[in-house]
């Protein structure tokens, strides 16, 4: 059966740093039939509602319908730690993310964060997001679970370290890599979810275990594997202390089978020209985290790869300060700000969108109001408090209308979010 919702709906069937702004598609008028749990129209409503007569109608007036957002990067565990005060990276681990992340080896409490997490993601219109877990399988299950029960694509890994992480945190090369495949077949492609392989990063892994991933990715190259890349630059010295004869901190993941398509690598901040050229050679991905770079002190990406490279947004939960991925766009304003770029509104909305899915290789499922695609989509309250409304009062267009909710807007401005086609009641 067709259920037709009413509004503005915007969309950017092409990617905006390569084909401009104009490329954006908005009907102030407009509607998008859903059937079956994917898009079957996008257009004028008057069109849309001729062309099924009959079907039933939600009307959000001038609310925005926009395709759910997608966060590229997040850790579930460290949910309860976000806005923890004071650390930089390798402090931050130890300090904060570290004993957290021991209380995972307890199921129900991995299982109660992760619901807590995604009611949280959801409630700011996240509807896909890529997790690291812990390293205890549990917390694997208990993600997968948690997003499996509330119907999203959902991608995670067991996150793997082998060294310079408490006892209680440490698998080893073999463990990492017969745990790893054991959930790699039990969740990979189990209703919406998608299992990535996860070195944590090259610090907290021996060149064992990142070749024993390495292997396992091999094995399934139809996986996704994600970690960290160059974040802060002292991580960075201490990856070349660690991996003496490594060209430079890609090569340490090069090295051992972990560079490939379906990479994707958070932060990427630090990059040399090599790593620049390698990433684009073999079309992996890089992950922006602003609202992180910016909360742990680590540095500001250059906005530039996003012409080259497939690039995606993330909030980097709990490093990140922030669950909404509209905070999540004005912190990546203001980063480019920072270097000179600016941030036409359109790409910041394709980041959090087609960005992020084209960085996590869904492009052809979710991301866009188009048929055919996935019905994952968030409602968009663009005067949602009184601060954002009294800015939007003389906007002259849609891009007017939008920029002061991403600047200003939260989960306030998410009036319904829509999961394969399904309206979210929150929990
Ligand atoms: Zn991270």
């Amino acid at each position: 059966m067709t259920h037709l919702l009413l509004g503005q709906t915007l969309t950017l069937p092409s990617d905006p740093f390569q084909t401009g702004p104009e490329s954006a598609r908005h009907e102030r008028r407009g509607a998008v039939a859903i059937a079956q749990g994917k898009i079957t129209a996008v257009g004028p409503a008057d069109d849309i509602r001729a062309a099924h007569p009959g079907a039933p109608v939600t009307d959000y007036g001038t609310g925005l319908i926009v395709p759910g957002f997608i966060d590229a990067h997040v850790h579930y565990p460290q949910t309860a730690i976000i806005a923890s005060w004071g650390k930089r990276l390798i402090d931050w681990l130890n300090t904060y993310t570290f004993p957290e992340e021991s209380r995972f080896a307890d199921p129900a409490y991995a299982s109660d964060v992760a619901g807590r997490y995604m009611d949280l993601a959801l409630a700011h219109g996240t509807t896909t997001m890529c997790s690291y877990a812990t390293i205890h399988p549990t917390s694997v299950d208990a993600f997968f679970a948690a997003a499996q029960s509330r119907g999203l694509r959902a991608l995670a890994g067991k996150t793997c370290m082998d060294r310079n992480a408490p006892d209680t945190l440490r698998d080893t090369a073999q463990s990492a890599y017969d745990d790893s495949k054991s959930l790699l077949t039990k969740w990979q492609n189990q209703d919406r979810l998608s299992y990535v392989i996860t070195p944590r990063f090259s610090p907290t892994s021996t060149p064992d275990q990142l070749s024993a991933l390495g292997a396992l990715w091999a094995e399934h190259p139809d996986c996704l594997m994600q970690t960290h890349l160059s974040e802060q630059v002292d991580e960075i010295a201490w990856v070349q202390e660690l991996f003496p004869t490594a060209r430079d901190y890609l090569d340490t993941y090069e090295a051992h089978g972990l560079l490939g398509t379906g990479g994707v690598y958070g932060h990427a901040i630090h990059l040399t020209d090599r790593e620049i050229a390698r990433l684009a050679e073999v079309d992996a991905a890089m992950v922006h985290c602003p609202t992180s770079n910016t909360f742990i002190g680590s540095g500001l990406f250059n906005m530039a790869h996003a012409q080259t490279h497939r690039v995606g947004l993330a909030t980097d939960t709990g490093g990140g300060s922030n669950f909404s991925m509209l905070r999540t766009m004005a912190a990546a304003y203001e980063v480019a700000q920072l270097r000179g770029q600016a941030l036409h509104p359109a790409h910041l909305m394709w980041l959090a969108t087609g960005g992020s899915a084209r960085a996590l290789r869904l492009e052809d499922k979710i991301g866009t109001l188009a048929p055919g695609y996935e019905a994952d989509l968030v409602v968009l309250d663009l005067a949602s408090t009184p601060a954002i409304a009294q800015a939007t009062t003389r906007a002259e267009d849609i891009w007017q209308a939008l920029f002061p909710t991403i600047m200003m807007g939260d989960d306030r401005a998410v009036t319904a979010t829509y999961i394969n086609g399904h309206l979210h009641m929150a929990a």
